[in-house]
């Protein structure tokens, strides 16, 4: 836990998603993540993990109800303000990396970074600092194709981090990579999370992430059906 517990990083208030067309994807779900809390957000396919993921994220705005972020209310940004709102607080990591193929991994890095008047130089170190620390120091000049699986979540890692944002929200970052992978993927995000002091949201569907949580949570059908504690020897 951080200095900042017990503090909301992040809270969703009564929020409803209806895509065009389709059933609600989230119905009506009021949820509260504390700052410094890893939250483990589990369920089927398609009962709209990745759809809540992305209202807390600012990347899809709800059909009705409010998101608030380190206590703001985003709904009433227009999408520029949000926009910056969103690189400097959040940091995304998803299942298929989203890594630019044309760009090193220095590079992929240094595009996410919120610089603003920051020169050049300083802005490529706070890249290479935030590849060092998930273990690619060597590789800082690789293209994605040149790397593996798991070493490109690892950029993908550092491009989240290299802002220090207050929330990392993480969309099944294992599962495109074998166990043992995964399993370092994920000790190193668990690691940086804690060392950062930032907020984790992570969906998954391994059961050993839940184990390493602070809380879990189920979705089914867009609603949130269970909300518990985890951790190591938490029944389930
Ligand atoms: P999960 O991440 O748990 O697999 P999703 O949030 O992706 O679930 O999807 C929840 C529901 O919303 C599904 O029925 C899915 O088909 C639908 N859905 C998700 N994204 C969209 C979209 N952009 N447009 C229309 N329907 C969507
Ligand atoms: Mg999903």
């Amino acid at each position: 836990m951080t200095a900042a517990h017990n503090v909301p990083a992040i809270a969703l208030v009564e929020v409803t998603k209806v895509y065009p067309g389709e059933v609600a994807a989230v119905r009506d779900v009021s949820l509260t993540v504390l700052a410094g809390q890893v939250l483990a957000v589990v369920g089927p396919s398609g009962s709209g993990k990745s759809s809540l993921m992305n209202l807390m994220g600012t990347l899809d705005r709800p059909s009705s109800g409010r998101v608030e972020l380190n206590g703001h209310d985003v709904a009433g940004l227009p999408d520029r303000r949000l926009a910056a709102v969103r690189s400097a607080w959040i940091g995304f990591v998803f299942q298929r990396f989203h890594l630019l193929a044309g760009m090193t991994a220095a590079d992929n890095v240094l595009t996410a970074s919120c610089y603003a008047g920051v020169p050049q130089r300083h802005r490529r170190a706070t890249a290479l600092e935030a590849l060092r620390k998930v273990g690619l120091a060597d590789r800082v000049d690789h293209l994605p194709g040149e790397l593996s699986g798991g070493e490109r979540q690892r950029v993908a890692i550092a491009r989240a981090l290299v802002n220090r944002p207050a929330i990392i929200l993480a969309d099944e970052p294992t599962g495109n990579l074998d166990t043992h992978t995964g399993d370092q993927v994920l000790d190193l995000l668990l690691g940086l999370t804690e060392t950062e002091g930032a907020t984790l949201v992570i969906i998954t569907h391994d059961p050993a992430v839940a184990d390493r949580a602070d809380r879990r949570i189920e979705m089914r059908d867009g609603v949130v059906r269970a909300d518990v504690p985890a951790g190591p020897g938490v029944a389930r």
